[in-house]
């Protein structure tokens, strides 16, 4: 047999007895110069990093993304040529529930990518769904605030949960969906993925285009209801883990359709919502999805920490020929994600092996806790400043954008007047069939159990805006509720 390796402290040294602590006599007391045992358990006391205050719970694996179309009139982005191959790392998560929640919860679901291309780390840190619950960042901590546990109670708030909703119209959209069926799907291969925001493209003649992405399951949609749910929650809590992990390790690689929206760059003024609202969809008869590839999830991490709990998402990652847009929940996260991850991860957690791109990195930050990096490689230590004369790394012209055309006065607008917050609701209402729209009322009436019966009409009469068959139907399904307990 193979000598197995020797086990050491953490600066290498042999460790003799990983039986036995030190002591004085056989009976104790100990010693303070077992440093050994001292490193074990004060290692033991670090073992935790703070826990994302959002997408807590999280699934993921690593694969890679495969282009087949050709959109190389819209960017100059290399992973997004045709026949480009990129490696990736994905990440699915739920929004409130802590680390240790249950997988089957009804939910939004995160669905964050990172792409190493060969131009840097591009990660799209969307959800399974299309938009979101506010669409001004300024109202994000507050909705945040009622999805988590009450500061009293300790308990999570189904009447903050439906305060803020009923006086928020413009979370209807992302509220019906999570209550409909696609709210509680049943692994994370069985969901679609969005990159929800509007980003852009830009191409070698410095033309913009606006851009969503779409990423569409190849696994078929398939959702839990409530009492499945509840039912299989009761048996494990960790179905997504199960599910995902297994598959992968069986060979059976789940995989997903890419698709972009285009809107040329002057289209955004015509449009009669406003395309850079997070709470909209492009409805897809006026920009139709065009395929342009796959992405396939084919390897486990080795490490679930290291890779999947180390991974550090932010939509301020993007690459030559794809940029942002002026959607204001987007600029907030360009911002909030890549800080959420300097005070969960540490200032240097780009350097983090996943989260480090494949391509070279070359910049002057200095110094730091945990800083590895080291400097900037060039064998010359005069090189630590920019602009040098020591042949240290200079710009990359062929990496500025467009410029961003923006018009309008530095105020704070409004973001109720003149928006629409009902029509594609709607929209969405009229594609349920019956038994959905049967789901979608008693899921409702679930979720408002024990709540103020004004905070309920004030929501039911949001949902009468959408359709009347909504509002009534949910005033039904509360009082059948109600007339059953
Ligand atoms: P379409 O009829 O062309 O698109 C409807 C889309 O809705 C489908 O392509 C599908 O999106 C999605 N969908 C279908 N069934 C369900 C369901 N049971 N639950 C949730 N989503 C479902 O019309 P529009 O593009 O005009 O959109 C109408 C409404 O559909 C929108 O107001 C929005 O609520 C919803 N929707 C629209 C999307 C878009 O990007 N336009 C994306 C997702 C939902 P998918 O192909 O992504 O599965």
């Amino acid at each position: 047999m193979a000598k197995r390796p020797t086990m050491t402290t953490s600066a290498g040294a042999p460790i003799p007895d990983n039986q036995n602590s030190l002591s004085a006599g056989e009976r104790g007391p100990l010693l303070m110069q077992d440093y050994q045992l001292i490193e074990k358990l004060s290692h033991q006391n670090r073992e935790r990093i703070p826990e994302r205050a959002v997408h807590a719970k999280g699934w993921g694996a690593l694969g890679k993304l495969v282009i087949t179309g050709d959109i190389s009139k819209y960017t100059i982005a290399k992973c997004l040529q045709p026949g480009a191959e990129t490696p990736m790392i994905s990440r699915f998560s739920t929004v409130a529930g802590e680390a240790g929640a249950a997988d089957a919860e009804r939910d939004v679901r995160g669905f964050s990518l990172k792409f190493y291309t060969q131009e840097g780390n591009w990660d799209l840190v969307g959800n399974n769904t299309p938009v979101f619950f506010v669409r001004d960042p300024v109202k994000f901590p507050d909705f945040i605030h009622t999805q988590k546990r009450h500061p009293k109670t300790n308990m999570r708030s189904p009447t903050a949960m439906w305060d803020f909703w009923s006086l928020s119209p413009e979370s209807l959209h992302q509220v019906t969906i999570l209550m409909s069926d696609r709210g509680c799907p049943q692994t994370p291969m069985q969901m679609n993925g969005y990159g929800s925001h509007t980003y852009s493209l830009w191409n070698d003649k410095g033309e913009r285009f606006w851009v969503k992405f779409h990423f569409k399951t190849e696994q078929g949609h398939a959702y839990y209801t409530n009492a499945e749910a509840a039912n299989l929650i009761g048996k494990t809590r960790e179905s997504y883990q199960e599910a995902l992990f297994g598959s992968i390790e069986q060979g059976k690689f789940p995989k997903w359709k890419m698709q972009i929206q285009i809107m040329p760059e002057a289209e955004a003024e015509k449009t009669s919502y406003n395309p850079f609202d997070i709470t909209k969809v492009w409805p897809h008869a006026e920009y139709p999805c065009i395929d342009i590839g796959y992405f396939e999830l084919n390897k486990n991490a080795e490490n679930y920490f290291a890779e999947i709990e180390n991974a550090a998402y932010s939509p301020s990652n993007v690459v030559p020929g794809i940029s942002y847009s002026p959607d204001k929940m987007l600029q907030a996260r360009i911002f909030s994600y890549a800080d959420a991850h300097r005070h969960r991860l540490g200032t240097h957690y780009e350097n983090i092996p996943v989260n480090r791109p494949k391509s070279p990195v070359n910049h002057y930050h200095r110094d730091g806790q945990m800083n590895t990096y080291g400097g900037i490689k060039t064998g010359n230590p005069d090189v630590y400043y920019e602009p040098n004369s020591f042949d240290g790394p200079v710009e990359e012209p062929r990496a500025k954008e467009p410029p961003l055309k923006i018009s309008g006065d530095a105020a704070r607008y409004n973001h109720r007047e003149g928006n629409d917050d009902f029509v594609q609701v709607t929209a969405l209402f009229n594609l349920f069939d019956a038994g959905e729209k049967q789901r979608l009322a008693s899921n409702i009436a679930e979720a408002m159990a024990g709540i103020p019966v004004e905070i309920e009409e004030r929501q039911c009469k949001l949902f009468d805006q959408v359709h009347a068959d909504y509002g009534s139907s949910v005033r039904a399904a509360i009082a059948k509720l109600k007339a059953s307990s």
